[in-house]
């Protein structure tokens, strides 16, 4: 069995949020533990992670430093956290690995996500980034080209557009070095944003695609079986926060929608998980699960916790009246 297990930011930082080198070895070590108890069950597992702590902290560096190095654009934060990332989970797996006496050789590709030019995310930015900062510090940028939101009280934020993920560039590389029996971590932060020119050159461009819509995509791409998107939440919950807040098991994916219809996710943070495992199932996946890390070994071997978004029950089809 094949799995894509999309890690969320939780997994790459302290319980508070915290990025510090140590704070980060050590969620890649506790996160890390939890694929090699899959990769025992007899799992391939490829990973994907969010980057969201880490960016922010190079975007921090930037603007710290900009009087005194160039400031690096957005596609590049996102390469180097990917690639930084990579080699702190690869480290913490290999150990994992060695630990069971599992020999398996792990590999991060450094990988771009093609998005639309034209994607209305590009005119109407919506993904908040970085730190909030004054007024008048956040006009200088502004004035540089970025766009900055008043967030009341907070400061200013600035914003960046949340493009569509149409394709994973990297996938075929991907796939050959899980065929090859590599454990992979690619696409971290949703990938690397890249745009496609008229003369068919791709190049960087300063967004931030949703990690898990971009896993989904990705899942897809290199034939997983099941899409498991690990947070900090054991299951999705209906009426989140209300006194009758009721947790989801399992249910099919026609549901599903309905129940994100009637607005039970909310749009920053549970809404779009439940849209990739939606996305993955109605693409042809055969089950998909949101989850925390103590729960994924039984989400993807046994009937587990988390939430399970299955294919649409077939055989409900209204019987053909002509018999035939
Ligand atoms: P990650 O960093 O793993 O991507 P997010 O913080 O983006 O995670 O999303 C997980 C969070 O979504 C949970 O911690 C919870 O606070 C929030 N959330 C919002 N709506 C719901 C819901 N309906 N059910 C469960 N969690 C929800
Ligand atoms: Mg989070």
């Amino acid at each position: 069995m094949r799995v894509l297990l999309a890690l969320g930011g939780n997994a790459m930082t302290n319980a508070d949020g915290r990025a510090r080198v140590e704070d980060q070895v050590e969620a890649a070590r506790i996160a890390m533990e939890a694929v090699a108890a899959l990769v025992a069950e007899g799992v391939d597992v490829v990973i994907t992670h969010g980057n969201g702590p880490q960016v922010g902290n190079l975007l921090v560096k930037n603007e710290v430093a900009a009087a005194v190095v160039p400031p690096v654009p957005l596609d590049w934060c996102g390469a180097q956290t990917q690639a930084t990332l990579g080699f702190v989970l690869m480290n913490a797996l290999d150990a994992a690995l060695g630990r069971r006496g599992l020999d398996r050789r792990t590999a991060t590709v450094v990988t771009r996500t093609l998005v639309a030019w034209d994607d209305p995310g590009f005119s109407r930015p919506t993904k908040p980034i970085g730190r909030y900062l004054p007024a008048d510090e956040a006009r200088l940028l502004v004035e540089h080209g970025e766009t900055w939101e008043d967030r009341g009280e907070k400061g200013w934020r600035r914003v960046v557009a949340s493009p569509e993920p149409l394709e994973i560039v990297d996938a075929p590389a991907i796939a050959a070095l899980v065929d090859a029996g590599f454990l992979v971590v690619a696409n971290g932060g949703g990938g690397i944003p890249v745009v496609v020119d008229a003369d068919g050159v791709l190049h960087g461009v300063e967004a931030v695609i949703d990690k898990d819509l971009s896993a989904a995509v990705l899942a897809r791409s290199v034939g997983a079986d099941v899409l498991v998107i690990a947070t900090d939440v054991p299951q999705a919950v209906l009426r989140y926060g209300a006194p009758d807040a009721e947790p989801l098991g399992r249910v099919a994916v026609g549901r599903m929608r309905e129940l994100a219809a009637e607005g039970h996710f909310a749009s920053g943070s549970m809404g779009p998980k439940v849209d990739a495992v939606c996305r993955f199932v109605e693409q042809g996946g055969s089950r998909s699960v949101i989850t925390d890390l103590d729960s994924i070994v039984a989400a993807v071997t046994g009937d587990g916790t988390g939430t399970v978004v299955t294919p649409d029950p077939t055989g409900t089809v209204s019987p053909d009246p002509t018999g035939g």
